[in-house]
């Protein structure tokens, strides 16, 4: 099977970003939120990366164009009838996954791979919601999509060798970096960059130091390009959360314990960036 069309499900941060690689790539991919107002914002933020890269000299208008013909806009699951490939990219919660990927098992034909772009949550229990676990895998993308190489590739217990080929061609195909990965909680990079960033939110909630001194320790100190504040905003504070809740759950250790301070913010609704106000406040 050759993968041609491709649904994205979520037009948010991640998805929007998935749709544009795989669109740029010469996919024909449907993007897919609740309502149409999301699938039109996830549309706008294609237009402005793709924008940008045509002022920048990196692609010209006529390329723009046709990455963009490449998008269709979806609010209906049923869209999924004539699909190869379904990458989810919606809300880090597990109630909310399984429930698309029961529904999708139903809707996309028997030959296409189901994929979830989940940041921590096992990709065995998303795969056991269908009737077809051995077409269902992790793909999952770092953020921003457009610009970060790697893809962490995460097979189920059930995932078939076929299929783990097909997606570590595609991502080779998004020109993107593929990384094998087991499925345990938070597989690779979240486990080791989630407690990082859950312990800073600790130092800035006991008052250890302000939020730009600790972002500032880690840039200048440890050469990370962003600091692990600033970094929490950006990923988005209530994925963060239930990604702590993820490993805290899925390895029954205290040390996954996520701040209160992180909770806190999730309960205001400051989620980071993408809602203008996090740790930091953004225009
Ligand atoms: P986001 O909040 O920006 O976007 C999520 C989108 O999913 C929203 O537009 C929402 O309306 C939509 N959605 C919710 N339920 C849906 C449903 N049933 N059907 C269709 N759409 C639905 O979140 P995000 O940051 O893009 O994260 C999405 C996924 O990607 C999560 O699983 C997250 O863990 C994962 N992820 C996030 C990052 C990151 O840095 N933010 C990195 C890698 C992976």
């Amino acid at each position: 099977m050759s993968i041609k069309n491709v649904m994205v499900i979520g037009a948010g941060q991640m998805g929007s970003g998935i749709a544009q690689v795989c669109a740029q790539a010469g996919f024909q991919v449907k993007l897919n939120d609740l309502k149409e107002d999301f699938v039109q914002r996830g549309m706008g933020v294609i237009n402005k990366n793709l924008s940008r890269s045509v002022e920048k000299g990196r692609m010209t208008e006529e390329d723009k164009e046709k990455v963009l013909s490449n998008l269709t806009q979806s609010t209906d699951l049923q869209d999924a009838s004539d699909v190869d490939l379904v990458i989810e990219a919606a809300v880090e919660n597990m109630e909310v996954k399984t429930n698309i990927f029961k529904q999708l098992d139903e809707i996309a034909p028997q030959h296409a791979i189901l994929a979830t772009n989940t940041s921590s949550l096992p990709i065995t229990e998303v795969a056991a919601a269908t009737n077809r676990p051995q077409k269902v895998i992790g793909m999952h993308f770092m953020n921003p999509v457009p610009v970060m190489k790697l893809v962490e590739i995460i097979r189920g217990l059930a995932t078939s060798d076929e299929v783990y080929q097909e997606i570590e061609d595609m991502t080779k195909t998004l020109n993107k970096v593929g990384v094998e990965v087991e499925d345990f909680p938070g597989f690779v990079s979240n486990r080791v960059l989630m407690p990082m960033i859950n312990e800073a939110i600790y130092t800035l909630y006991e008052g250890v130091a302000t939020k730009e001194a600790i972002d500032e320790v880690m840039k200048l100190g440890m050469n990370h390009p962003m600091g692990p504040i600033t970094l929490a905003d950006f990923i988005g504070l209530d994925t963060c959360l239930y990604i702590m809740e993820t490993l805290h759950e899925g390895f029954g250790d205290d040390k996954y314990r996520p701040c209160p301070l992180l909770r806190k913010y999730v309960k205001a609704g400051w989620l980071g960036k993408k809602t203008g106000r996090g740790f930091y406040t953004y225009e």
